[in-house]
This record gives C-alpha cells, structure tokens and sequence, in this order.
C-alpha cells in the first residue's frame, strides 16, 4: 500500500515517514500542493494524508481535485485551530481527519479503517481457525459464530490486523478510548481478554499470548 503524504513541518514529516514504513506502506512525502499534483500526475497511491496550511496554499483545492480525478481516499491533519474548516474537508468528500498532536496508534487505525471502508484493506483475517470478516462484523471459530462485545471485537481486530506483532497495554487502552469515548481501565483490559480467550476457546493463552510486563501477541 502505497500513502502520499502532504505535510510541510519536518518534524511531522520525519514521524510519520516512519511510523508508516514500520507499519508496512510506502510513503511519497510532498511538500507542497504543487509537489503533489505532479506526484498524483504521474504515480497512483492508495491514500492521502493531507495538511490543510500548506506553504502553497490549503489543502482543500488540491483535496478537490484528488477526490475528483482520481478518487483517492483522504484523511486530513489538521492542527487544533483549523478543526472548524474540517467539515469544509468533509464536504469535499475526505474520509476522515486527524487533529494534530495526534497519537501514532489512533493515526494507524484510522488509516486502516479507512483502507478498509474504501475496499482497500483486506476483508477476512484468518489467526489460526479463527476467522474475522471486517465487513460483517462477525467472528468464527472453524464453523461456529462467536458471539463478541463490541469491545472484545475491537481489540480482537486490531490484534489480527497484525498477527505476529507485540501490542503494549497501553496502546491497547489507547486504541480503546478512541473507539468507544469511555476511559477504559487496566483492570477492566485484564477481565475483557479473560472472556475474549474463553469465547475463543482459548483458556491456556495460545492464541492470545501474554507477553509478560509489556502485553499480548497474536499467534499467528
Ligand atoms: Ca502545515
């Protein structure tokens, strides 16, 4: 997957260059409006992430015109003050916006959500027998559906969006608050991956892992 990036701070560039490439996509970073209609001319990418003050002007235009001509998904970052023009960033059709400071975990899961709304990002996601179809919104193990909250579904989708990867449970609760708006606590983390483990037939952590002091790892 492939992310053009539009953003002119350095030091947002210099983040997000690799948080994105630690995350697997590929960055073109542009500097500039201009910079990125030549790069949208002659290269395809799979989405956008677009400052709205540009050195060049602001990102809406050159929103408009990635919308129109090559109907690119977009999600907007925009610093604090500029959040009332964001509905203007919306109108033109963007997916979704991120306020600046953002975190790095709510940044990656909006992209994958937003990948995945436009048909982009992978459907089914298979650990083991378990099976979770991002667009139903159901959970198999083998042929039986597995009844999920909403909370249990949510962390159980990250976890299978990467198989394999250590998630701390600080991004876990990170990730959580984002969703659901509620604070969520350790405590709270700790009794939800107990039931999600017996749903899942997983009482002795096998699939879910534990890693001790840091957090828990899909087997993949
Ligand atoms: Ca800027």
């Amino acid at each position: 997957m492939k992310i053009m990036l539009v953003e002119d701070n350095d030091a947002i560039i210099m983040g997000l260059e690799y948080l994105l490439t630690q995350e697997g996509y590929q960055v073109y970073t542009a500097r500039t409006a201009a910079e990125a209609r030549q790069y949208s001319e002659r290269e395809s990418c799979d989405l956008v992430l677009l400052d709205i003050g540009l050195p060049d002007g602001n990102g809406f235009a050159l929103c408009r015109k990635i919308k129109e001509e090559y109907r690119i998904p977009v999600i907007f970052l925009t610093a604090r003050e500029e959040e009332a023009d964001v509905v203007k960033g919306l109108d033109l059709g963007a997916e979704d916006y991120v306020i600046k400071p953002f975190r790095n975990r709510e940044l990656i899961s909006r992209i994958r959500s937003v990948l995945r709304r436009s048909g982009k990002g992978s459907v089914l996601l298979r650990c083991r027998d378990i099976l979770l179809n991002t667009e139903t919104g159901k959970v198999k193990k083998g042929e039986e559906e597995i009844p999920l909250t909403r909370l249990e579904y949510k962390i159980l989708l990250s976890m299978m969006s990467w198989p394999g990867r250590l998630f701390t449970r600080e991004e876990i609760l990170a990730d959580i608050w984002d969703v659901s708006g509620n604070f969520v606590n350790d405590n709270t983390l700790s009794v939800t991956m107990k039931r999600l483990r017996e749903k899942l037939g997983d009482s002795d952590a096998q699939i879910i892992r534990t890693v001790r002091g840091m957090g828990y790892r899909m087997e993949k």
